[in-house]
Parts: C-alpha cells; sequence; structure tokens
C-alpha cells in the first residue's frame, strides 16, 4: 500500500488531480497497485484564510508519504512570489528535488505539432543550482563596489573590486551562476541511471559550454566521467542548436539533461510542441527521498470553477508518479486511458473538443 500526500491547491488544480486520483483507484480495482491518499490544504486559499504557506507541520506530515500528487497554487489576490517562494520552491528546498522530469512526448495529430514523427523527449533539468539561487548583489559606491555574497548554505565572498573612480552614479549588478562538483555528479548521475531504465544508450547534456566556459565546461567533464562509468553514450547540444533541433529534428532525442536556467526555457518550448499546457506532467525529484508530481499549468483562475479545464497534464503527472513508485505498466494504463480519449476526441475545448474536465474523466475511467 502506497502512501500519497494530495494537494489539488487552487484554481483548476483541484479540477484536474480529481480525475487523476479518480484515474489511480480505477487502477487499484485492476491491479496489485494499492494506494491512500491523504488531502492537504495547502495554497492560495488557506494563505489568504490563515496567512500560511508551508509549515513545519505540513513538512513532517509530508515527509511521512511515499510520494505527492500536486495541482497548483496560484491565485491573483496574492502577490505574485509569494505562494511559489513560500510553498513550490521550500518544497523542492526541504525535500531536496534536485531533478525537474519533463516529458515532451508527441500525441499527433490531435495537437498542433510541426512535424508528423512521434518523439518523446525526456528533459531532466537540474532544479537547484545554476543561475537560479539568488546568488547575486548590486555594487554600488556606498559598499564600495563589494559583495557579500550569501545563499542558504555558504557565503562567498566576490571579492569584486572596481578599480577606475566610477561616477556618483554608477550601479552594477552580478548574478552567479554556481555549480558544484556534488551537484553536478548527482544529477549526471541520475540521468544515466534514468535514460538506463528507458533503455537507451545515450544522454544528450544542453549547455553553452563556448561561452560559459567554467561552469559548463566542469559540467561536461563530470558528465563525461559518468558516461565511461556508465558505459554509455553522451552527445553535447549547445542550447541556441537544441531550440532550433527541438522544432525541426524533435525525434532524435531521448533523455536531455539540462541545467537550471536553460532547462525552464526549453520545457516551454517542449510544452507547446507537445500540445500546450494542459498536455504535460513534471516531477520535481529526489531520487532517494519525496518526490512531487504535478501538471506543468498553473491554476488558470480564468477557467476555474466551469469544467473546461483539460486534465490529461494531471494524469500525465499521475503516470509520472506510478513509473517512479516501481508501478510502470499500471503508468502506462494511464497513457493508454489518455490516447483513448484522444482517439475518440473525448477531450476538453482547448484541444477541439466539447466535454468537461469531469467527462473526460469519466472516459478514462471507464477506459480502464
Ligand atoms: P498560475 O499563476 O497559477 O501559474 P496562470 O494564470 O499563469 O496561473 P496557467 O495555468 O499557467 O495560468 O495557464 C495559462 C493559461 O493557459 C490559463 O489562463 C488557461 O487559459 C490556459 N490553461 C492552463 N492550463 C490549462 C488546462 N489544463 N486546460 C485548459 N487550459 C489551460
Ligand atoms: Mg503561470
Amino acid at each position: 500500500m502506497k502512501h500519497f500526500a494530495i494537494v489539488p491547491g487552487d484554481g483548476i488544480g483541484p479540477e484536474v488531480v480529481k480525475v487523476g486520483t479518480d484515474c489511480m483507484e480505477a487502477l487499484c480495482e485492476i491491479s496489485s497497485f494499492d494506494f491512500d491518499g491523504e488531502l492537504f490544504n495547502i495554497g492560495g486559499q488557506r494563505y489568504l484564510e490563515t496567512g500560511e504557506l508551508l509549515t513545519d507541520q505540513d513538512i513532517s506530515d509530508l515527509k511521512k508519504k511515499d510520494a505527492i500528487y500536486f495541482g497548483a497554487i496560484g491565485d491573483p489576490r496574492i502577490k505574485p512570489g509569494i505562494l511559489e517562494g513560500g510553498i513550490l520552491l521550500k518544497m523542492r528546498a526541504v525535500f531536496d528535488q534536485y531533478i525537474n522530469l519533463r516529458p515532451v512526448t508527441s500525441w499527433f495529430p490531435y495537437v498542433p505539432l510541426k512535424r508528423e514523427v512521434p518523439f518523446d523527449i525526456h528533459f531532466l533539468r537540474e532544479n537547484t543550482e545554476d543561475f537560479y539561487m539568488g546568488l547575486g548583489a548590486k555594487l554600488r559606491k556606498d559598499n564600495g563596489y563589494r559583495a557579500e555574497i550569501g545563499v542558504k548554505r555558504e557565503s562567498y565572498d566576490m571579492g569584486f573590486d572596481i578599480k577606475a573612480e566610477p561616477s556618483e552614479d554608477d550601479e552594477y549588478s552580478i548574478e552567479v551562476g554556481l555549480l558544484s562538483r556534488k551537484g553536478v555528479t548527482r544529477f549526471a548521475d541520475y540521468a544515466f541511471k534514468y535514460a538506463q531504465a528507458r533503455g537507451e544508450d545515450k544522454v544528450t547534456l544542453v549547455d553553452k559550454a563556448n561561452v560559459i566556459t567554467n561552469n559548463y565546461g566542469m559540467q561536461r567533464e563530470i558528465f563525461q566521467q559518468k558516461a565511461d562509468e556508465y558505459g554509455m553514450k553522451l552527445d553535447f547540444m549547445f542550447v541556441d542548436a537544441m531550440s532550433m533541433a527541438m522544432i525541426v529534428r524533435p525525434e532524435t532525442f531521448g533523455t536531455v539533461a539540462v541545467p537550471n536556467l536553460f532547462g525552464d526555457i526549453l520545457t516551454d518550448l517542449g510544452a507547446q510542441l507537445q500540445g500546450g499546457l494542459g498536455m504535460g506532467g513534471s516531477g520535481n525529484i529526489n531520487p532517494h527521498g519525496l518526490s512531487m508530481f504535478e501538471p506543468i499549468h498553473g491554476s488558470a483562475p480564468d477557467i476555474a470553477g466551469q469544467g473546461k479545464a483539460n486534465p490529461i497534464a494531471a494524469v500525465l503527472a499521475a503516470e509520472m508518479l506510478l513509473d517512479n513508485q516501481g508501478f510502470p505498466e499500471e503508468g502506462r494504463m494511464l497513457h493508454a486511458a489518455v490516447r483513448h480519449c484522444l482517439d475518440t476526441m473525448q477531450v476538453t475545448p482547448d484541444l477541439g473538443g466539447k466535454l468537461r474536465t469531469e467527462e473526460v474523466g469519466k472516459a478514462m475511467v471507464d477506459f480502464i
């Protein structure tokens, strides 16, 4: 029996998570898979009522679970950044979910693809380092153009001195992209393990090592060591070339490892390539700890409560959750249920269909 935390969240989150949990319950009836889902009230609604984001109690309750199934959080009444920082980023940090997994899969002909060749790219985005550590500073005359740059774990004195006397209104800012050998090594290790588990013999590493030479040079070296260790192949792609290649030959990629900033950008490109926000699932994974699976879209307040939300992204997130929890066969059944709904056009208006969210859910459950 698996124990999942279910965090429906705000907006369309609860609507699509309901479909995903209904599908998982249907699976329990026809397979050895079994789970109990405990609902967690975390998100914008609770924040407005109580001022609480992610409490210590939440964290210790979540820690007891095998995995988290997450909808979306967001509320137009709340200043941007508060929920993201106080809940999502905090969760990633406390559970050290250092891999962001994003499959980009074609569902032709039901989505607006450029190419009719099927593709299935699995992006692994590093989730904790690179340019997204908030590691930077303003350098001004009043601080002597010196910066004490602090992160949670350590403090880096940049010792940054500008020799020439700058004018009164001069100001500089720096943002540091930091990679650690430890961080890259665990990332690379997961990438090769993941590719191997998918029956592939190669990982593609995306970077910009020709310009950002220190960071991505070290990253290449570490990935190469891991490739040798696993006896697998390693391909390099520059991120600019990769964004073109994703459009013209997406079928040539399998497992793709990409650092944090470039991963953010490429996976949004991937989302459109596969048919929009309603079609993608994602995982925030700690291979040795608590992982969380969610649709790639947000709370979409503009369509909340109208039955228009496409539940496919949430169901694909449930598929990834099952795969991660050791139930790949059951995961494939959810995949097949999605395929069935697309083949029979039992889909929501964003895909040109006429069904409501819960009707798509019912079609999937009946199929299972
Ligand atoms: P948040 O602040 O929580 O990210 P958002 O307003 O940015 O919310 P998103 O969920 O990121 O909304 O999506 C942007 C738009 O895409 C939505 O306003 C909605 O119209 C559409 N959309 C997103 N997800 C879905 C879905 N599952 N089904 C149909 N349309 C969707
Ligand atoms: Mg959004």
